[in-house]
């Protein structure tokens, strides 16, 4: 194998599509600083709503595929070229919304058994070895249960790498803090007349939101702006795109972020607020 950057990514997350929504600006700024950046996704969103009309007809595993070009798409705008399919496409499907029967689903990942799950995440880890991990909280940012059983499957994937050998120094969560998210949202309700949107959604509509104090680390990727809003354009099954909002199949207006925000939660807390996941590791830009 050829040697890998000194400086390491690893991003888990549930569907092709969030990725690009929650850590697009980051991947594509340390994509273009050199740094490796990989992806694991761990289902391939076959329960997605379809937005275009022309493509509503895609479900199950057809959408799953459709879904797989979309990611492909999406990773060639933010220059990112490893990312995969946890225990690879089709391993795992998507549960679905919480409370539906699609749940209990014996192939989904709701169902997964964490450890083997984690298991084929740690193999990843001990290859790549990255200084950074970043997944989701414990509520999998807003209760989707491929996003709550990611963020499981990955917090254990990182208990089971450190005892093969590899301690990730530093693992954060998504976050917003919830000064920023006021401010956008007071911004796209004067905004709103001008877009293609009918609604805004409302701050519980975005994951991760909490209080500023909880934030440890705010990525500037205001540079990569153009390269987020394509990644997220690529998902046209998920997502439609007004710069500098977005939409879900719900069609509520809710606002695109370039600065993406942090909570280390594992790893030394800085004493301020750091603006490069790397800090402190030795590897830091
Ligand atoms: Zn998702």
């Amino acid at each position: 194998m050829t040697e890998l950057p000194s400086r390491r990514l690893l991003l888990v997350h549930a569907h092709p599509d969030d990725e690009s929504i929650n850590n697009g600006a980051t991947m594509a700024r340390y994509a273009a600083e050199g740094a490796h950046v990989t992806l694991v996704t761990c289902t391939l969103g076959e329960r997605g709503e379809v937005i275009p009309r022309e493509l509503r007809h895609l479900s199950g595993a057809a959408l799953g595929g459709h879904r797989l070009g979309e990611l492909k798409d999406a990773m060639r705008a933010l220059g990112v070229t490893d990312f995969r399919l946890l225990g690879g496409a089709g391993r795992y499907c998507d549960s679905g919304m919480m409370g539906l029967p699609d749940n209990d689903d014996a192939g989904c990942f709701w169902q997964a058994d964490v450890d083997q799950a984690a298991g084929l995440l740690a193999e990843v880890i001990l290859e790549i070895r990255p200084q950074v991990l970043v997944t989701y909280d414990d509520d999998g940012g807003y209760g989707h249960p491929d996003h709550i059983q990611a963020h499981r499957v990955a917090m254990r994937a990182v208990e089971l790498a450190a005892a093969a050998g590899w301690d990730i120094p530093k693992v954060y969560w998504n976050r917003v803090p919830r000064s920023v998210a006021e401010e956008a949202f007071a911004r796209l309700d004067t905004d709103l007349a001008g877009l293609p949107f009918d609604k805004a959604g409302a701050l519980d509509d975005v994951p991760g939101v909490v209080d500023d104090a909880q934030v440890t680390t705010a990525v500037d990727g205001t540079a990569h702006a153009a390269a987020k809003a394509a990644a997220m354009r690529a998902h046209a099954t998920q997502i439609t795109v007004a710069e500098p909002y977005f939409a879900l199949s719900n069609e509520l207006a809710q606002p695109l972020f370039t600065t993406e925000y942090y909570e280390l939660v594992r790893g030394e807390r800085p004493a301020g607020r750091e603006s490069d996941l790397f800090a402190g590791t030795g590897e830091a830009s």
